[in-house]
């Protein structure tokens, strides 16, 4: 039994390093031609400069993300792709106001700070408060309701990874409330300022009040601090005038190069098209959408038409609510089965250097055989560096979608500085390498081609 065990193993390893080879060999000559074409490309940027500057921001509910919805349809129209189509998706319509704020004691200074994305505001002749500041959740906690009861909560915590730290502006409004506070100013989750403040989402909780919440900058985060840490009274003016409207009509945008043997059959490749209401949105995720979006106008000019069905999705709503994603799931319902994989472009326009694959939940083996023929299809990026597959990965808008077994990638890139752009008014089209936005069209293009083309599914 032992043997034929043994025998069983190596028989399928064998196999597996065979599809990891056919892989290479079948789709070498497609890959250096992608690549080729991609790495003289014009059209991503072009379609990036007029996302950024001609439609800009494009939070949702704002005009501007319809009219980039609307934008993104007629250039995939014009790009020759089949069942091109914007599916309704109502998402939430919050707006941000007047905001300003001051430190009024024992100095007098400006506050450099951006509201949270669905922050409710402050009375309309604003809100003084003295401040406690704390550098985690167990200072805070640590204080007592004694000691924050009637008084804004700042948040300075350093920087140690968008994963760890982001939890401070998602949650601090509830942890804050919970202790009776009456505002919360949170450190903006960057690693890197330059005195700009970085809005992004936050929760309530409705166990507790809901608090008016903002960011600062790392800048006003430490002279709070220092002030504070002096034993002065510290008190603050705040105004921030936020409000949710009912919620509005968006879309998701599809366009597809259908299959020619497997129509039926679906790889998808997308990111999501809102924004915040700051900046131009060029590496979060403007990036994303014309990659997507320029990967199969490339494939179409090349005469790259792959077995299964290419479905490129622009989703709605991702920075505030996840509406896009949802609906997309809802959309396609008993049809998720015949997506062959999914892959999410979301990580800004810095040098990509491969994908991370979600494991399949609950199934380690089919895992193994996905990362297997996923990093047979990562060698054929080695030309532009983008060979790395990482287990773990994927994105938000996808996982949906992989909640369900399919097969999710994310691009990965060098991340060296988009934490520093990421959701400020910093994040414009200047921040974007027009060189590493044509590496991430190989990379995605290639990746979708293969996994739309290749003999099998990845988890197969
Ligand atoms: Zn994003």
């Amino acid at each position: 039994m032992k043997q034929l065990t043994l025998v069983l193993v190596l028989l399928m390893s064998s196999a597996r390093a065979g599809d990891a080879r056919a892989i290479e060999a079948l789709y070498s000559d497609a890959a250096a031609r992608i690549i080729e074409a991609a790495m003289t490309n014009e059209g991503a940027w072009r379609k990036l400069a007029h996302l950024c500057d001609r439609i800009g921001h494009r939070l949702s509910g704002s005009p501007q993300l319809e009219q980039a919805i609307e934008w993104a349809r007629r250039e995939m129209e014009k790009d020759g792709l089949d069942n091109v189509r914007a599916l309704p998706v109502e998402v939430p319509h919050w707006v941000r106001g007047e905001e300003s704020g001051r430190i009024v004691t024992p100095v007098e200074r400006p506050l450099h700070l951006l509201g949270l994305g669905g922050t409710i505001s402050t009375p309309p002749e604003g809100l003084r408060a003295p401040v406690v500041v704390v550098r985690s959740f167990d200072e805070l906690d640590e204080l007592g309701r004694e000691r924050v009861e009637g008084r804004v909560v700042v948040f300075n915590v350093p920087f140690e990874g968008y994963g760890p730290t982001v939890r401070y502006r998602t949650e601090g409004a509830i942890r804050s409330a919970a202790l009776g506070a009456v505002g919360t100013l949170v450190r903006s989750v960057t690693p890197v300022s330059l005195q700009t403040p970085h809005t992004g989402a936050m929760r309530y909780d409705s166990r507790f009040q809901r608090l008016p919440a903002a960011a600062v900058t790392i800048e006003d985060a430490e002279l709070l601090q220092r002030l504070y840490d002096s034993g002065d009274t510290v008190e603050v003016d705040l105004l921030l005038s936020g409000r949710t409207l009912p919620p509005a009509q968006s879309a998701n945008v599809v366009g597809e190069i259908v299959g020619a043997e497997l129509p039926d059959e679906i790889v998808l490749l997308g990111g999501h098209i809102d924004s915040w209401d700051v900046g131009q949105g060029a590496h979060d995720n403007g990036a994303g959408v014309v990659v997507s979006m320029e990967a199969a106008r490339l494939l179409i000019e090349l005469g790259l038409r792959p077995r299964r069905t290419l479905r490129i999705v622009l989703f709605t709503n991702e920075e505030n609510g996840l509406a896009g994603s949802r609906a997309y799931r809802q959309w396609v319902g008993d049809r998720i089965h015949l997506h062959a994989a999914a892959v999410e472009i979301d990580a800004g326009a810095e040098r990509p250097i491969g994908f991370g694959l979600g494991e399949k939940p609950g199934d380690p083996e089919a895992t193994r055989r996905g990362l297997e023929r996923a990093e047979a299809i990562g060698r054929l990026l080695d030309p532009i560096g983008a060979d790395l597959i990482r287990r773990g990965g994927g994105g938000a808008d996808i996982s949906t979608l992989m909640r369900d077994g399919v097969p999710g990638l994310g691009l990965l890139t060098v991340g060296e500085r988009y934490f520093h752009w990421h959701h400020s008014s910093a994040d414009t089209l200047d921040k974007v390498d027009p060189g590493d936005l044509r590496s991430a069209l190989a990379a995605a293009a290639v990746m979708a081609y293969v996994l739309a083309d290749m003999p099998g599914r990845l988890f197969d």
